[in-house]
């Protein structure tokens, strides 16, 4: 299960935050992860729920918001989405095609206690 491996090294991330930051206690992770990751959000959260027992990120909410594949063609410059996913342009037919969303692992906000009061 690749999610257990994802959200140990975003873990070890939010972990050096807080120790930077000070804070005392997270309450909620949102995470951005894009279609082309494979991950299935279901498995995420329990991934976390059972690798941050026993840590400091234990009892904190996780969400996942999963981002749709998006493509724009370098030659034409026209964009779209997975419906038609090719890595060839449908309007021109260039290969010049890169991928702008979709490959998003990244942590969109957090939710901290940052005083014991
Ligand atoms: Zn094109």
């Amino acid at each position: 299960m690749h999610e257990m491996s994802l959200v140990e090294s975003i873990m070890d991330a939010i972990l050096e935050m807080k120790e930077q930051n000070e804070w005392v206690r997270i309450r909620k992770i949102v995470l951005r992860i894009g279609d082309m990751r494979q991950v299935i959000p279901e498995i995420m959260v329990f991934a976390f729920r059972t690798a941050s027992v026993s840590t400091p990120l234990e009892g904190a909410e996780l969400v996942v918001k999963a981002v749709k594949l998006h493509f724009k063609c370098n030659d034409c410059q026209k964009e779209w989405g997975e419906e038609n996913m090719a890595f060839l342009c449908p309007f021109c037919g260039s290969f010049e095609v890169k991928l702008i969303h979709g490959m998003e692992l990244e942590i969109e906000s957090l939710e901290v206690d940052d005083t014991n009061g």
